[in-house]
């Protein structure tokens, strides 16, 4: 893994937190983009090489609404710089993960992603992401 690529937020609402994180970080998000086979609208604010992603439901089912409702606004999920997302999937499942969508999808932010259940991973939901070239 190469370095933490973006940590997920949930929010409850994406407008009043993109303006809150502005006010934070000191610069504007700098593009949002839905996401409608995961039920998320999301967007993006620069932090150095790093990134926030902040994650709002777009319908009820959604995991993120799901979330919310469980355990409140918060960190989601911490996201991973991989080169190779199949190989490190087959290292993972190697070592025990257990992984949620063995083949990747695509995810925000032009990625190929893979998340890893968080009840292996001390119930921190991980991403895996590779860029799509
Ligand atoms: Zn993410």
């Amino acid at each position: 893994m190469n370095k933490i690529e973006h940590i997920g937020i949930a929010v409850k609402n994406l407008e009043v937190s993109n303006k809150l994180f502005a006010k934070l970080l000191g610069e504007s998000h700098y593009k949002t983009e839905s996401v409608e086979s995961e039920g998320v609208k999301t967007s993006f604010f620069k932090v150095g090489s790093q990134k926030i992603e902040l994650l709002e439901a777009s319908n009820p089912e959604s995991p993120i609404a799901k979330f919310i409702k469980k355990k409140g606004e918060g960190i989601h999920h911490i996201a991973f710089d991989v080169d190779d997302i199949e190989a490190e999937v087959k290292r993972l499942i190697q070592e025990g993960f257990i992984v949620l969508n063995e083949t990747p999808k695509k995810g925000a932010d032009n990625k190929r992603v893979v998340f890893l259940h968080p009840k292996n991973t001390n119930g921190v939901l991980i991403e895996l992401c590779q860029e799509i070239i």
